[in-house]
């Protein structure tokens, strides 16, 4: 069967298909956390004491004893047995931002040959992978390639069922043999560290007594594109880069606004109620669900929980998207932007600090001019965005991000703060040295008598901020969607760290030259203000005029691409930030530089073939095939003494042959490898390779236009995003 033959038989495979039986949705009390080693489930199976003991360690990260660890592994084990897990996994984060896992089985020989099972503290706490594969950015050498996994308690086991069998899987870190991290928890349970231990001596100048330890929370909204599995099987680019290196647009596209928040298609919701079904006995809180402004995008968003937990959760639910998309077929892509010309996908990080005292100090409540301690952390994450705005964007860089970030659907590179018309006004009036507190925002009168009257929002949302407080949370929105969230979260809890410190050495000075509390706050974020303002933004932030002014008279850093954006973790106030609060060391950091700067190389060549292959054994053949048709029908016609149109012959003709030519451009970029610098390199992959696969792109799109429909090799953006 031919490309084109393929392409129409997959159209009626999938309109003709049998209709989607809806089942029942299980009952919640049935499935929730059932694969999961909860803390309910071990009250049931330890003694009292080591009980509280796990207890005080999933909850406050207090030191765990061997003899706990011992009785815990025992308890896991008959757990994980009775639920026919036959293995163990340390699983963790590798830098590639996918989860990693090394299985074991639960089964060694006793001296008389029998089997039995073991499993204890030790095997528990610690792993050992063979882990020389994984990008280290030259921390490790393959001859010395040792890496160790340790057991992190504060994240519950779980047993993930597959095909062939389930598996008991333990989150863990990972690190070097010489103790360095090689993964994405050890930083960020690290920046979690400062930020409490800045955030407690803070609070404590402000007078709290009691502060329990400060944790961040995450809400992590995932965004992703549904696409049947017979059309994504016949395109290569996204079986091989996830995202469509052709594909011209459709005469319909989303200019409606009809598919968001529209009824969601059958086939589509039982693939989702398949996937809560599966976040729930994985003890993960889907909320929400929706269809996304593009066609066959959506979205699914789980409740906040903590940071640390809500990473290790993300990755998973990614996971699960993925597998339950096969089995109901689709592809489900997670990239940012897997079609041009309609939305991307971003994955909107909600995240907040507080702790069990305190409450949540990013919520202003009913009069946030009074709330002292609110206005602090809050003016701490002004003072973080503001001077490490690079390595926030840094932090979201990738190939797949670039294609996204300030293409003025998605957040701008540029960052900024949007704080909503109440906060904002709130510390304007700081600036000018004095706090009034702005008038409530009143009450909701739509003049029907059977709606219930209800109080304002403070504030009005802003799509267009990549970093915008929403009530009691900043919402980091300019997040990839196929992106890993602890990069983000690592960032705001250490510069948040920072900010806290510089607040909290300011706060003790004024406190101590006799200043009352209220004055002493006033005092010092009257001067962050000053020093750091600028990063306040409330207005259109895809607007020329704000690129424009942000860069010129705010002097914010637009960074739009990978290559620009990658370099700022070596920069020196990066540095200084990540070693002082004690996240990362210098060698961490450059390691990280290293390995993100070769995924966004190797990626950018990845697409560079793939998009030299298909144009020249799929688009090129095609168009000489159509052209040949055209050719003969034209002069059999000029046979008959009929003359035709030759206007599509030379369209044709004119962009195959230009297709030809960049395609050798192309692949002569490709071959370069004599870069002075990774920086250069990076700069020449953004730069000349992206705008020569562009330029290919702008060729085969208008190929598409020309070419007969059923003789088109490749499915179209209107069936693989109108026909579920
Ligand atoms: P949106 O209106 O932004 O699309 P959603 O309801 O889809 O909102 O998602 C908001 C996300 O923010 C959810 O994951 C939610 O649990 C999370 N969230 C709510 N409150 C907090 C908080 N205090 N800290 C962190 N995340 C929060
Ligand atoms: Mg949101």
């Amino acid at each position: 069967m031919s490309r084109s033959e393929a392409r129409a038989q997959a159209v009626f495979e999938i309109t003709t298909g049998e209709p989607i039986s809806l089942a029942k949705p299980k009952a919640l009390d049935e499935i929730w956390a059932a694969d999961v080693f909860t803390l309910v489930k071990m009250e049931d199976a330890l003694s009292k004491s080591a009980f509280k003991a796990m207890k005080k360690t999933m909850e406050t990260g207090a030191p765990l004893s061997p003899e706990v660890a011992d009785d815990v592994a025992a308890a896991m084990k008959s757990w994980a047995l009775s639920r026919g897990a036959n293995y163990f996994a340390h699983v963790f984060y590798p830098l590639t931002g996918a989860s990693a896992e090394k299985h074991d089985s639960f089964i060694v020989t006793d001296p008389s040959g029998r089997a039995i099972t073991e499993f204890n503290g030790s095997l528990l706490t610690k792993g050992e992978p063979d882990g020389s594969s994984f990008p280290n950015g030259g921390i490790r050498q393959t001859n010395a390639a040792r890496g160790y996994t340790f057991w992190d308690p504060t994240s519950p086991a779980y047993i993930l069922e597959r095909a062939n069998g389930a598996t008991l899987c333990i989150p863990s870190v990972f690190v070097s043999w010489t103790g360095e991290a090689l993964d994405k928890k050890v930083p960020l349970l690290r920046s979690n560290a400062a930020m409490n231990i800045a955030g407690t001596r803070l609070l404590n100048l402000m007078g709290e007594k009691e502060v329990a330890p400060l944790n961040s929370s995450c809400g992590a909204e995932q965004e992703y594109f549904l696409v049947d599995s017979t059309f994504a099987n016949q395109r290569p680019d996204l079986l091989l880069a996830g995202r469509t290196v052709f594909g011209a647009a459709p005469a319909k596209g989303q200019e409606f606004d009809d598919h968001y928040f529209g009824a969601i298609p059958e086939r589509v919701q039982a693939y989702m109620e398949a996937v809560e079904e599966t976040l729930y006995r994985l003890g993960i809180p889907a909320k929400t669900r929706h269809n996304e402004v593009a066609p066959g995008q959506f979205e699914i968003a789980p409740y906040f929980e903590s940071a640390n937990v809500a990473a290790d959760h993300q990755q998973m639910l990614m996971t699960v998207l993925k597998n339950t998309a096969k089995k109901h077929g689709f592809v489900c892509l997670l990239h940012e932007k897997p079609f041009a010309g309609v939305n991307g996908s971003g994955k909107h990080v909600n995240w907040s600090v507080g702790n069990a005292t305190q409450g949540n100090l990013l919520d202003p409540g009913e009069t946030p001019h009074q709330n002292l301690n609110f206005l602090l952390f809050c003016g701490a994450v002004i003072r973080g965005v503001h001077l490490y705005g690079p390595l926030l964007r840094a932090v979201i860089a990738s190939a797949g991000n670039d294609h996204r970030l300030g293409a003025n659907e998605a957040p701008p590179a540029i960052l900024s703060v949007y704080l909503g018309s109440e906060i904002e006004a709130i510390f304007e009036q700081i600036k000018e040295g004095k706090l009034d507190g702005t008038g409530v925002a009143g009450i909701m009168d739509l003049g029907l008598s059977e709606i219930i009257p209800f109080a304002k929002d403070a504030g009005d949302r802003n799509r267009t901020s990549p970093f915008a407080f929403t009530g009691n949370r900043f919402e980091f929105r300019a997040v990839g969607s196929q992106q890993s969230v602890s990069g983000p979260l690592i960032a705001m809890n250490t510069m948040l760290a920072d900010s806290l410190s510089w607040i909290a050495d300011k706060l003790d000075s004024e406190l101590a030259g006799g200043a009352d509390k209220p004055a002493a706050v006033i005092a010092v974020l009257k001067d962050l203000m000053t020093e750091h303002g600028a990063v306040i933004f409330g207005g259109d932030g895809y607007s020329a005029e704000w690129h424009r002014m942000a860069v010129e008279e705010r002097g914010l850093k637009n960074l739009p691409t990978t290559a620009d954006a990658l370099p700022y973790l070596q920069d020196d106030s990066v540095k200084a930030l990540f070693t002082r609060t004690g996240v990362l060391t210098e060698v961490e950091l450059k390691s990280r530089y290293e390995v993100y700067a070769e995924i966004y190389v190797l990626s950018m060549a990845v697409e560079a073939n793939l998009v030299a292959d298909m144009a020249k054994t799929i688009i090129y053949p095609a168009a000489m095939k159509y052209l040949s048709d055209l050719a003969s029908a034209t002069s059999a016609a000029a046979a008959l003494g009929i003359t035709v149109d030759t206007a599509t012959v030379s369209a044709v003709a004119a962009h195959a042959d230009a297709m030809l030519a960049v395609v050798t451009q192309l692949g002569a970029a490709s071959a370069r490898h004599d870069f002075e610098s990774t920086e250069a390199h990076m700069q020449f992959c953004a730069g000349e390779l992206r705008s020569l696969m562009d330029e290919v792109r702008t060729h085969v799109d208008a190929l598409e236009l020309e070419v007969a429909d059923d003789q088109w090799p490749l499915p179209k953006y209107r069936e693989m995003l109108f026909i579920k």
